[in-house]
């Protein structure tokens, strides 16, 4: 089998690790890429080595020096975000196809890095007003934060149109059952000619 990799990007608070996580616990055939990433762990709700690989921005560097990323952004200012090439062949080896959740600037990179064996699916809100709801009662993120992710969600929404497939996450039930046909409809699909 040839591993493929399924790419989420939204702005953050549209939905997308709800999604991902949804798709994870009905597909064993996914495997989630964990990220590397330089910002503060989330008090007890994150881990080392399942949400992210937490780094500090010296060995962040360091990656980048030797080539260790397919792509890596500075999603939010001072905080640095990779996908790492040794992830994606881990779960390849493993005989899983790849699902991460990135920016929406880190989805369209990864896209062009793997071409036809990447979906690429943009995730997108009922509206800001409602984005900003969400991160709100998500409860994760500071009052500045929150403005900054709302403030970028702005710019982000601009680039629905390079995805390859968009679904609104208004009611979740129907986003993640799209999702799944989506999902299933590209792994069933010829394997990808690269
Ligand atoms: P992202 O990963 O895109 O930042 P999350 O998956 O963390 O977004 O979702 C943001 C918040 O919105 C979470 O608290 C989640 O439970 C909630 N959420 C997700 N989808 C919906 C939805 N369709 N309606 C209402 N709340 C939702
Ligand atoms: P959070 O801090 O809320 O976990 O994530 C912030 C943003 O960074 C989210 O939009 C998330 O999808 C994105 N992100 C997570 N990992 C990566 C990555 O490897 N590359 C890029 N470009 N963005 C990432």
């Amino acid at each position: 089998m040839q591993g493929k990799i399924i790419i989420f990007s939204a702005p953050s608070g549209a939905g997308k690790t709800t999604i991902v996580k949804h798709l994870l616990q009905v597909n064993p055939l996914l495997a989630f890429s964990i990220s590397a990433c330089t910002r503060d762990k989330r008090g007890r709700t994150e881990e080392n080595g399942k949400d992210y690989y937490f780094i500090t921005p010296e060995e962040f560097k360091q990656k980048i020096a030797k080539d260790e990323f397919v792509e890596w952004e500075e999603v939010y200012e001072g905080a640095f975000y990779g996908t790492l090439k040794s992830e994606i062949e881990r779960i390849w080896e493993s005989g899983k196809h790849v699902i991460l959740d990135v920016d929406v600037k880190g989805g369209l990179s990864i896209k062009h890095f793997y071409k036809e064996r990447a979906l690429a699916v943009f995730v997108k809100p009922p509206s800001i007003e409602e984005l900003a709801k969400r991160l709100q009662a998500r409860n994760t993120d500071s009052a500045s934060s929150i403005s900054s992710r709302v403030f970028k969600a702005e710019f982000e929404m601009k680039f629905e149109d390079q995805f390859d497939k968009v679904i609104v996450n208004d009611n979740l039930e129907e986003a993640c059952s799209k999702a799944e046909k989506l999902v299933n409809e590209f792994l069933n699909a010829e394997p990808a000619i690269v």
